[in-house]
């Protein structure tokens, strides 16, 4: 940034604080009311948080906050939604995070945690000049909503699917999976879908990332099915395709941090061996540190997911949080305690990093 635009930055964020000064209820530093904000963007009091609200909120972001945020998209779902991700910070920054959510269907409430987190965030960003200042030298790239289908048909069941191609797979799917034996529970379609966490074409995506162990990966599941089955080939799906061109791209990616649900609990061993290990475990503690949530201490093998793949084919730390206890869909009364619990993720990250 060139000294015009740092002194533009600065009034900008000094107009902004002096405007929040007069909103009372903002969701500050010490607010742990994440819903009663008449100021947010992002609205945090209904579980279901759909990808067209996430749409309109990023672009409402990049209103308010233009200076630290770029809004764009990278390809689209099977269903024809854009693969949504905005850039925090300076797009010459020499150092990158990544940061995504939504790749299972069922599990909405992580696009909406990671999206009032942009803008909780942004917000601390324009009122705290030292962290504003660090974006300078760092960018986020933040991916909200991996799976907008599978987020679509678990809120809205097979309505909300406009291909009637991939409607006839889903229909397909449900046809194969309720002879399974964990489904004898479900008792209809609608249940069903609710439940979805693969995208439209029945492919979980968390099963697609091309890692050398994905041949042999096993996940009982040799067809389209509402989760596991990790396709017919590796990367075969517009998804994944759009994640790993997304995290290809950032020259300096230093860690990658991808938001699940449920478990309270930190994944983030994949049997790797030496420098790449100590630099997750420090990863994963620092996050230990944020929400109090246990290391997964069991590791058996790896199962092609995003982090497997950021680990074992880049050599980048990555880490899975798991929020939440209950089963999902989680009911909006998690909101609170996820947010308590995570809501300073962004910062830690930009603090560790930019060291
Ligand atoms: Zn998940």
């Amino acid at each position: 940034m060139n000294s015009v635009k740092k002194y533009r930055v600065r009034l900008i964020s000094l107009m902004l604080v002096f405007c929040m000064a007069f909103v009372s209820g903002c969701r500050g530093k010490n607010d742990t009311e994440p819903s009663a904000d008449l100021s947010a963007i992002v609205e945090t009091d209904s579980a279901e948080y759909t990808y067209e609200e996430m749409e309109a909120d990023l672009y409402e972001l990049e209103e308010r906050y233009g200076e630290f945020i770029q809004v764009s998209y990278e390809g689209k779902s099977h269903d024809g939604r854009n693969i949504y991700y905005a850039d925090i910070g300076s797009s010459d920054a020499e150092v990158q995070i990544m940061v995504n959510a939504g790749i299972h269907g069922r599990e909405y409430m992580t696009p909406m945690y990671l999206m009032a987190e942009i803008e909780y965030f942004l917000s601390e960003a324009v009122s705290d000049e030292k962290l504003g200042a660090k974006l300078n030298d760092i960018m986020i790239r933040v991916v909200p909503m991996i799976n907008p289908d599978g987020i679509a048909m678990s809120q809205g069941g097979l309505d909300a699917i406009r291909s009637e191609d991939l409607k006839q797979t889903i229909l397909d799917a449900y046809e194969y999976d309720r002879k399974l034996e964990s489904y004898q529970s479900y008792k209809d379609i609608d249940t069903y879908l609710k439940y979805w966490k693969a995208n439209a074409r029945g492919v979980d995506l968390n099963r697609n990332f091309d890692i050398d162990y994905w041949s042999e990966l096993d996940t009982e599941r040799g067809r389209p099915s509402a989760q596991k089955f990790k396709g017919y080939l590796p990367n075969s799906e517009n998804e994944t395709k759009s994640l790993i061109s997304l995290t290809d791209e950032l020259d300096g990616l230093a860690c990658a941090v991808s938001i699940h649900s449920q478990g309270e609990i930190i994944y983030w061993d994949c049997g790797q061996k030496g420098e790449i290990r100590a630099k997750t475990v420090e990863l994963a503690v620092l996050a230990n540190k944020m929400n109090g949530y246990p290391l997964h201490t069991s590791f058996t093998a790896p199962d092609a997911s995003y982090n497997d793949w950021c680990v074992l084919e880049l050599g980048i730390p990555s880490i899975n949080i798991e929020t939440g206890t209950d089963s999902c869909p989680l009911p909006i009364e998690q909101f609170e305690t996820i947010w308590d619990q995570n809501k300073e993720l962004l910062s830690a990250l930009v603090t560790k990093y930019s060291e």
